[in-house]
């Protein structure tokens, strides 16, 4: 096998050079192996300094991934701070005015156990967490939100109490002439004898309006012999209110009234001397100071915004 040709001095001539397969065949793989070792040298270089493409993109997809977990937790983490705070107000704020008991923490927290099963099944804590935080707040919310109800109702409930409290003057000041607080033991004028007054006096001209001072339902609305024409209103909770010597009715038996509504006339019907309305309130079957129920510290404006008939004149009768 003759690859190149050499110069020999002793015959001046070129001859070729003859190598034999053993030699070319070692030459040939030493060269083969020295260029893999170099190249598999370079290879490890670069890998140790640069990752793969896919893994750089894998890695930085992860990164992201991260920072957007992160972002997202950290929201999670505020809703439930926030959520914190709505059921302390509720606890120690709605609950107090409303009367109600804080609910207990293991009613503010029932429920959030039952589907942490589901969470269990992701693989990947941060997630886990994450899902189970959300199923925490969750739970909560369902149960903030029937805490709410709860408080809507009893609000209603106070509301309605309250209505039906015995608390404004049935008569406005506007009209009113005189009023008589004596309550208890006085002497009758008519039978001229001492006996227990239970009610308030209220002197105003013939025909001024009288309004119910709390809602409730008209159970008796009759002449009688001592109160002449009177209105019993069944107010619940306990309470009854009457109004006594009017001259006309506004309202009848079964009527249902609210606070301020114009239920009759001031008259001087039945055991009376002069136009006047008697009025009585009584708790739990007793007669009661209605001056203790009176809201005396509302102004003329206020009560008229209360009245239906705002500056209602006596209606000149007879
Ligand atoms: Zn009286």
């Amino acid at each position: 096998m003759a690859l190149h040709y050499t110069y020999n001095q002793e015959t001046c001539r070129y001859e070729p050079v003859v190598v034999s397969p053993k030699r070319f065949a070692k030459k040939s793989f030493r060269f083969l192996g020295l260029s893999f070792l170099l190249g598999a040298a370079f290879l490890g270089y670069y890998n140790l300094k640069y990752d793969f493409l896919d893994e750089r993109i894998e890695r930085e997809t992860n990164e992201q991934l991260k920072t957007e977990w992160q972002l997202l937790q950290e929201e999670l983490e505020k809703t439930s701070a926030h959520l914190t705070k709505i059921e302390d107000t509720d606890d120690h704020n709605f609950r107090t005015i409303l009367e109600l008991e804080p609910l207990p923490q293991s009613i503010r927290e029932a429920g959030t156990g039952g589907r942490e099963k589901e969470s269990d099944q992701v693989g990947y804590p941060l997630i886990r967490n994450s899902i189970a935080l959300a199923d925490k707040i969750s739970n909560r919310l369902t149960i903030e939100q029937q805490s709410m109800d709860e408080l809507n109702k009893q609000l209603e409930a106070k509301q309605h109490e309250r209505a039906s409290r015995p608390a404004i003057q049935p008569i406005s000041n506007h009209n009113l002439i005189r009023l008589n607080t004596i309550f208890g033991l006085r002497l009758h004028p008519i039978f001229n004898y001492v006996r227990p007054h239970n009610g308030l006096d209220l002197t105003a001209a013939y025909g001024t309006p009288v309004y119910a001072s709390a809602d409730g339902v008209v159970v008796f609305a009759e002449p009688n012999t001592g109160y002449g024409n009177v209105i019993f209103v069944n107010h619940g909770y306990g309470f009854e209110t009457r109004y006594a010597h009017l001259s006309r009715y506004n309202v009848k038996k079964g009527d249902r009234v609210k606070r301020g509504q114009l239920i009759g006339f001031v008259g001087s019907t039945g055991t009376s001397t002069n136009n006047h309305l008697h009025y009585e309130v009584i708790y739990n079957g007793k007669y009661i100071n209605p001056i203790s129920f009176l809201n005396t510290d509302l102004t003329q404006e206020e009560y008229n915004r209360l009245i239906q008939h705002k500056h209602e004149q006596p209606v000149a009768e007879k």
